[in-house]
């Protein structure tokens, strides 16, 4: 198992899925200012402010 710095949780690193979820930047379709801009889809930005459809 990896430990995400994203998210802080552990993922299977054998897992292509997985994996990809965890490092893999989003595409982000907010402004710059979005906070989760290059983060992976795990990342738990949540809020109104992303429109991120990974989020
Ligand atoms: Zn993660
Ligand atoms: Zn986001
Ligand atoms: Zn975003």
């Amino acid at each position: 198992m990896t430990n995400c710095t994203s998210c802080k949780g552990q993922y299977d690193e054998t897992d292509a899925r997985a994996a990809a979820a965890h490092t893999e930047p989003v595409h982000c379709n907010a402004r710059r200012t979005c906070r989760c801009q290059g983060k992976p889809g795990c990342y738990p930005c949540g809020d109104s402010f992303c429109l991120c459809s990974s989020h």
